[in-house]
């Protein structure tokens, strides 16, 4: 009979490489228990909400033409709301991506002289040109008269209290935050320090609407950001909320008012939430929506591990393999492009889609440096599947996320670091 060790063999591990890993997992090991205590808490939020909304065999059925009482459609997006504790949500796979569910937030509400100030700095990268802060032919929230402002984190990773009062003594109608750190060298933000702080903007300016960019933080803790009092927060369902089983789409949940206005910029005013097609989605959504938790345990822990093993190799790792988590995302800097590139295609030759594809840095539409990306997902550009890219630039910093189960997502780990020893980038 084979035996595992026959197995990673095959899959062309050596013995020495899996030791190695298998050593740094004993060490992380017991940061485990915690994350399954937040993974079944969320197990049992998601099911009460189906349960709550009286989930039925009939909700996987969709409509044609404008869509107009789709009640399959209504289910899952009620099914949302209980789960963000929110007041309404909008959850369509016609939604492209996580871009396209923040700049239907941001251009759903903000208005000419309206001022956004963003207080984790400058946001993800695809962001640039939806506000205008790098040059594309579309209109843009800078185009069409909103005042732009950011502040950055402080040097803890955390929010720049004294900063953000200051910015805050001009008028501010919305404020904005990134939970996940997106292609930045810092740490995911903690769910208690974002209530913190929307208790502080709050009390300075009561009318001013939160908005939280909640890609990869999705199950992370055991509140959302809605939960805390968030106003409208964001995401893709190609990540953690979809649990790998949606096939595309975004969410936007929030205040009935907000959603409302965002529901008239995604499709027509007037016609809002009323129209749109599932084209069968509803089914995947809502069973990926039920995986989730579980599948974003397992990303947690292959992180955790990932930045074990690197670490123990000397080098930068962030988040630490200590650190408390607030989002999937594992940034390595390698220092060197030949080590991030090698370390990308061993995660591509990983993957059980397309393993035998060698990956190459491309200039991707949204960011403003090429971009290697490793991706051999079930479906397409799905971050929550096992996954790594990086942005081609000084200090050569890989991202590392995903992986369906943690047994792929360690697999993941283990072939990134046979691919560096190969390729003689490192030894151990
Ligand atoms: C992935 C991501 C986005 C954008 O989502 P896409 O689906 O890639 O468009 C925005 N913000 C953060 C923090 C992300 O991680």
């Amino acid at each position: 009979m084979l035996n595992k060790y026959s197995y990673y063999h095959k899959l062309g591990i050596e013995q020495i490489t899996l030791s190695y890993i298998e050593k740094c997992e004993a060490q992380i090991n017991p940061q485990f228990k915690a994350i399954d205590d937040i993974a079944e808490f969320n197990q049992l939020k998601v099911l009460h909400a189906m349960q709550e909304n009286k989930l039925s065999d009939i909700h996987f059925n969709w409509n044609t033409g404008y869509g107009y009482d789709d009640i399959g459609r209504d289910a899952v997006e009620n099914v949302y709301k209980t789960v963000f504790g929110a007041e309404d949500a909008i959850v369509r796979p016609i939604i492209v991506s996580g871009t396209h569910a923040l700049t239907l937030m941001l251009t759903g509400i903000l208005r000419p002289k309206q001022r956004m100030l963003s207080i984790t700095g400058r946001p993800y990268d695809t962001l640039e040109k939806v506000i205008g802060l790098s040059k594309s032919e579309s209109m843009s929230l800078l185009d069409i008269g909103v005042i732009y402002d950011e502040v950055p984190l402080n040097l803890e990773g955390s929010f720049d209290v004294t900063a953000i009062k200051e910015a805050m003594s001009k008028p501010t109608d919305v404020i904005y935050i990134q939970r996940s750190a997106g292609y930045a060298w810092r740490r995911g933000l903690k769910i208690s320090e974002i209530a913190e702080v929307i208790k502080l903007v709050k009390k300075i300016a009561p009318n001013c609407i939160v908005m939280v960019d909640n890609c990869y933080g999705e199950f992370l803790d055991y509140q959302e950001p809605t939960e805390v009092g968030a106003d409208l927060i964001a995401g893709s369902l190609i990540k953690n909320p979809g649990g790998g089983l949606a096939l595309s789409g975004g969410y936007i949940v929030g205040k009935s008012q907000l959603i409302e206005q965002v529901a008239g910029r995604m499709t027509s005013p007037g016609i809002g939430k009323e129209c749109g097609l599932t084209f069968g989605q509803t089914r995947p959504i809502l069973q990926g929506l039920f995986m989730a938790p579980k599948v974003v345990s397992g990303a947690l822990k292959g992180a955790i591990l990932c930045a074990k093993v690197y670490e123990t190799l000397g080098y930068k790792v962030n988040p630490s393999p200590e650190a408390s988590r607030s989002d999937i995302i594992q940034a390595i800097e390698f220092g060197t492009p030949d080590k991030v590139i090698s370390f990308c295609r061993g995660i591509q030759s990983a993957s059980p889609i397309d393993s035998f594809v060698t990956p190459e840095p491309w200039a991707m539409p949204g960011y403003t440096s090429d971009v290697i990306m490793a991706a051999g997902a079930f479906v397409q550009g799905s971050s929550i599947e096992l996954s790594a890219d990086a942005p081609i630039r000084p200090p050569y910093i890989a991202y590392f996320q995903g992986g369906l189960t943690y047994e792929h997502s360690k697999f993941g780990v283990i072939k990134s670091l046979q691919t560096l020893q190969n390729s003689n980038l490192i030894t151990i």
